[in-house]
């Protein structure tokens, strides 16, 4: 006996006992699920040891015939589940059964809610395939031996969900797994073998691998045949789903091939199902799924897309069949043409790869399209889930630029107040007469773009400007300079140029308040010292006394203070201040004879202008001791 025979209990690690409670509550009502989780291990089973087998294929130990079998036992009260897959050894047991050890899954627990109908929706994203067992069992029992090692190196698991399993090292005979389930006392209809085979027709038939069952024998002949072993038959259809017609298969068996590739319990968004002829031949099968998985924007969230190479699995996750922009869409991609030793090393440079993520791209970008024109509501929910996503595109992908562009959604001037997001399409057709750009401003909360100064001048004419507030607008909007010939311009950058928008005669009053007021604007300029690059009257403001602006090349206010945020090094650029020679404070400060209480003034001023945007003041103490001292005198003043 090897030191590893001696049996164990051990206790799960924490949060399997709280994710296994959270399972058996919230997945109740859909109890039948537990064997689509089994049977879909027991196939990504096969696949990996058809894959490993394709260098070593001594992993067949003489049967590469691989399948599935269901048996039941009614005088245990059992069901069973083998596979002759890839196998487990003792020490995969314990990592992958045994615990929840990525740290992902760590923050999933972390992230639940507590509210069960949004928890049991996110269960689905995490798949807790395994675990689903003990929806119907009081006891799971797994025995498995990985393929390659000896038939004493089997091990056995077992488990009544409760904080603690056993495991033992056993012999085995044939590689693969069984998992066994004892029903509880209330789920006896398990047993019932026609039920079993209708459910697996249900969710499984999509599946490449055979699911065999044990023939029902009836009468005399089970009589006979009562103490053979039993005959099996195939009772899935057995052929990859992607490869058979589209006319063929119903849009229940996509949404269920949907729910075996990913983990999501609830059906896509959209698909769209793809076979290519000619010198790279392959079938694509892409769903954009309805709900954002909880890690979307993690560093190493993983891509969705399988890859297949003439019918054999390959590898999960690869990332070069899709991108990184399109991270979150889900299915596999079968080619005939690539080799079935290919690593991810090859796929890096590989031209048919290439060929086929531009392909996909163009896929998914058409499938939006196709949503946003015939079911808004739907892209509604797509923007809703993805469109912070989708916003990194433009930057990544220029020959896609202009396409996705087109697919962006933003909140602006025009739909205030509502949910409604506009596309850039619709914004150009409500375009003013003699409105040649596309005008933005970046903020970092919505409501700090709502009701930034700069928008005055904008709402009194009534022109449309995009309000954009979420970190990757920044992103975006260095990379998309254009759409349909209009160029975007933001409100708080440069000169403001209206172009054909501004009125002559306001222009020109203006022009000659510069001038008469040019020794208010440089006094300004001198009590503000090194803080501004410049004083100069405001074309942009209605309501509020002052604002600032970058120069046209500059980098943005709210980009530099993001760039902060995150612990990067911003250039220091020196912004200009706008004043708004109508407004009665700035009139006031001309008349203000009295140096320190000038300055006082013109510090608030540029202060405030700060606080307006969204910014930070670098000393807000003083600020408020500024404040405060103009506010006892105005009291004294009037008392
Ligand atoms: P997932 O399938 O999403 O990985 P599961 O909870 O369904 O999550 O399974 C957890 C892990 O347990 C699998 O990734 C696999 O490593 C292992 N496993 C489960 N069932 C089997 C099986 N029949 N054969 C081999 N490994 C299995
Ligand atoms: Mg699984």
């Amino acid at each position: 006996m090897t030191v590893e025979a001696h049996k164990e209990t051990l206790e799960f690690k924490a949060e399997v006992s709280q994710v296994l409670d959270l399972v058996i509550r919230s997945l109740y009502s859909n109890k039948e699920i537990f064997l689509r989780e089994l049977v879909s291990n027991a196939s990504d089973a096969a696949e990996k040891l058809r894959f490993e087998a394709l260098s070593d294929d001594g992993l067949y130990e003489g049967d590469s015939a691989l399948r599935i079998r269901v048996t039941v036992d009614r005088d245990a009260g059992t069901v069973t589940i083998s596979d002759n897959g890839i196998g487990l050894s003792r020490n995969e047991v314990v990592e992958t059964i045994g615990s929840i050890a990525s740290s992902g899954t760590r923050r999933f627990i972390e992230s639940l809610s507590g509210d069960q109908a949004k928890d049991s929706t996110l269960i689905g994203q995490f798949g807790v395939g395994f675990y689903s067992a003990y929806i119907v069992a009081d006891k799971v029992t797994l025995v498995s031996r990985r393929a390659g090692l000896g038939a004493e190196h089997g091990v056995r698991w077992e488990s009544d969900g409760r904080g603690s399993y056993t495991l033992e090292t056993v012999e085995k005979a044939g590689r693969g797994t069984d998992v066994t389930l004892h029903l509880k006392e209330d789920e006896k209809e398990f047993l019932d073998s026609w039920r079993l085979r209708s459910i697996i027709g249900k969710f499984s038939d999509h599946l490449a691998i055979p699911v065999e069952m044990a023939k029902e024998l009836y009468g005399e002949e089970a009589e006979q045949k009562k103490d053979e072993p039993p005959e099996f038959e195939q009772v899935n259809r057995g052929t990859a789903l992607w490869m058979r017609n589209k006319s063929d298969i119903t849009e229940e068996e996509y949404n269920d091939f949907y729910k075996h590739v990913s983990h999501d319990f609830q059906p896509p968004l959209a698909y769209a199902h793809n076979r290519v002829e000619g010198t790279n031949e392959y079938t694509a099968l892409l769903y954009v799924p309805s709900k954002a998985p909880w890690d979307l924007f993690d560093r190493d969230q993983k891509h969705g897309v399988k890859l297949y190479v003439r019918r054999v699995f390959i590898m999960d996750e690869a990332d070069k069949l899709m991108p990184h922009y399109l991270r979150f869409v889900k299915g596999i991609v079968d080619s005939d043409d690539l080799p079935l030793n290919v690593s991810r090393e090859i796929l890096q440079h590989n031209r048919k790869i290439d060929t086929i993520r531009q392909a996909n791209t163009k896929r998914v970008l058409g499938l939006l399209e196709t949503l946003a024109k015939d079911e808004p509501e739907k892209y509604a929910t797509f923007w809703d889930e993805f469109g912070k996503v989708l916003k990194e595109g433009p930057a990544e992908d220029f020959a896609n630029k202009e396409r996705l562009a087109g697919l962006l959604r933003f909140s602006t001037t025009h739909s205030e107040g509502s949910e409604q997001r506009e596309s850039l399409d619709a914004y150009i057709e409500r375009m003013k007469e003699g409105q040649d750009k596309i005008y933005y401003i970046t903020a970092d909360s919505p409501a700090a773009a709502r009701h930034s100064p700069h928008l005055e001048v904008f709402r009194k004419k009534g022109v449309e400007v995009l309000l954009l507030s979420d970190r990757v607008d920044e992103w975006l909007v260095s990379h998309l300079h254009e759409y349909k010939g209009k160029s975007l311009q933001s409100v708080a950058k440069g000169d403001l140029d209206l172009g054909e928008l501004a009125d002559k005669e306001e222009q020109e009053a203006k022009e000659k308040a510069a001038t008469e007021h040019k020794p208010l604007l440089d006094r300004l300029k001198s009590a503000l010292g090194g803080q501004v690059e410049d004083v100069r009257p405001s074309t942009r403001l209605v309501d509020s006394p002052a604002c600032l602006v970058v120069g046209a090349d500059d980098m943005s206010a709210n980009l530099a203070r993001v760039l902060k945020a995150v612990g990067q090094s911003a250039p220091e650029t020196k912004p200009i201040l706008e004043v708004n020679l109508d407004h009665l404070l700035v009139r006031r400060l001309e008349s203000e004879s009295d140096e320190g209480r000038f300055n006082d003034l013109a510090s608030i001023l540029f202060d405030q202008a700060q606080l307006a945007e969204g910014g930070q003041l670098d000393d807000p103490a003083a600020f408020v001791g500024r404040l405060n001292k103009l506010m006892l005198n105005m009291m004294m003043a009037g008392g």
